[in-house]
């Protein structure tokens, strides 16, 4: 029998157990409680002593549990290190959370293994039929599902809630669909304009992603981004894909040739991987997009997240004359102190200050201490989230040097965009201050 057929079999066996298990619960109108057991540090304890110690302590765990249960429950190991453990007819969930308690408290003791002193500690997921599911296979689904909201948690134990799935399975199944659609072209880029309000004159855009599913509806660049962000290889296709798109329609628009720059948002992931600075330059050249109209936006949190290695990227892309931007400024915790160190070249004030800066007093001070602290700096100020005409002559006034906004264009895509403006790139709107 191959490895395959072997797993294949074993399984089946196990859920024929359940399964019969289920329907002696069913008929006697009972609830059943699966617990699976996974040994944290099992994998560790083979490499370095070897399978045998780790097959020992499988068996004396095994021995342990049967010493705590009742003749009625079923022990069966379902996976290297996990457990499944059926407790039919328990009287009520608080029963189970009792077993699985008790089950944990037999790892306090060390497992004694050829006169070593080894310790293993253990998590534990738990789901109840008929309360959670009805039918085996779909039981040991939420029981692992439970088991996995509580490693991700950190907790020991937790029983299966409709959170487990939302917080676990959820994101799995986004990134699945998201990587299908960068590949079936449900993806566009739109594009939002930054004006010069000195100058009332159109001198970037900033580039941002869509994503309408045909399944999920239009979904939201601050939901599916983070989730992309959790696989190396998804962001970096996403990327790719974004960067190859966008600088392809900002050539083929001749805005570069109008001196409108353009904007790209960098996600938090990448400025934790050198590849990106390749990744960049190679579809600039590709596409003809010179540096001095590039710009890269990034948060301040992405930079703190891994301030060392930001800095190392940051500078490479400063040295081949590409402008930083801080996106979101105000958001996050960065101290002057530490950004003087960063070589960026401008600022976007976050929405939240923007739309709020005509009703609060506090927002308006905010904005001109930012507006005053870039100058002082040699600093570009971009204000975005200007929904007003009112908030554009104020931001006008208060001497910021770019405004972009619903008021002056919604995200739009590049082909609208260009008849949007004049032929030689300048603004149709003045500001009438
Ligand atoms: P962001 O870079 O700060 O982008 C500005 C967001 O504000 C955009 O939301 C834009 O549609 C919205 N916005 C523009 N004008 C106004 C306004 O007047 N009022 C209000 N209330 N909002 C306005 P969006 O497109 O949903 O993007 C959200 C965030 O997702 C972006 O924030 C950016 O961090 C990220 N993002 C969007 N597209 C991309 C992309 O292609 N790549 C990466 N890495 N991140 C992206
Ligand atoms: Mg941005
Ligand atoms: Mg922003």
């Amino acid at each position: 029998m191959s490895t395959n057929l072997a797993i294949h079999h074993e399984r089946t066996l196990y859920l024929d157990e359940l399964g019969k298990s289920i329907a002696s619960c069913g008929a006697d109108n009972k609830r059943l409680a699966l617990l699976i057991v996974n040994i944290d540090q099992l994998w560790d304890i083979t490499i370095t002593y070897g399978y045998k110690v780790g097959d020992m302590i499988l068996g004396q765990f095994v021995e342990r549990m049967e010493g705590i249960l009742r003749d009625a429950d079923r022990i069966v190991q379902i996976g290297e290190s996990d457990f499944a453990v059926m407790l039919p007819a328990v009287m009520n969930q608080g029963h189970a959370t009792l077993a699985a308690n008790k089950i944990l408290g037999l790892l306090d003791e060390p497992f004694i293994i050829e006169d070593q002193y080894l310790n293993v500690d253990a998590k534990i997921g738990i789901a109840f039929f008929p309360d959670h599911a009805e039918d085996p296979e779909l039981l040991t689904q939420r029981a692992a599902l439970a088991l996995r909201h509580a490693q991700s948690i950190g907790n020991l134990c937790e029983t299966y809630t409709f959170s487990c799935y939302e917080e676990e399975s959820a994101p799995i199944m986004l990134a699945h669909e998201f990587r299908n659609a960068i590949k079936s072209d449900e993806l566009k880029m739109v594009y939002q304009p930054q004006v010069n309000l000195q100058e009332e004159k159109v001198c970037g855009v900033e580039a941002l992603v869509r994503w309408t599913s045909p399944t999920l509806g239009v979904m939201s660049p601050e939901i599916f981004i983070p989730v992309a962000e959790k696989s190396r290889d998804l962001m970096s296709f996403f990327t790719t894909w974004t960067l190859n798109t966008t600088m392809r329609h900002y050539i083929e628009s001749g805005m570069h040739a109008n001196g409108v720059k353009l904007s790209v948002n960098l996600s938090a992931a990448l400025l934790n991987d050198a590849e990106i600075v390749d990744t960049i330059l190679t579809t600039m050249s590709i596409w003809g997009v010179e540096p001095e109209n590039l710009v890269l936006e990034v948060t301040e949190s992405s930079i703190m997240a891994h301030p060392e290695k930001s800095l190392h990227i940051l500078k490479k892309f400063d040295d081949v004359g590409i402008t930083l931007s801080i996106d979101d400024f105000g958001t996050g915790y960065s101290s002057l102190a530490y950004l003087r160190k960063l070589p960026v070249k401008e600022l976007k004030i976050d929405k939240s200050f923007v739309t709020g800066m005509l009703n609060s007093n506090d927002d308006r001070k905010i904005v001109q201490s930012i507006i005053d602290m870039s100058h002082n700096f040699d600093l570009l100020v971009v204000a975005e989230g200007v929904e007003d005409m009112e908030t554009l002559k104020l931001l006008a006034q208060m001497g910021c040097d770019v405004g972009q906004g619903y008021f002056i264009s919604k995200p739009t895509p590049m082909d609208v965009l260009k008849h949007w403006m004049n032929e030689d790139g300048s603004w149709k709107m003045t500001i009438q201050t």
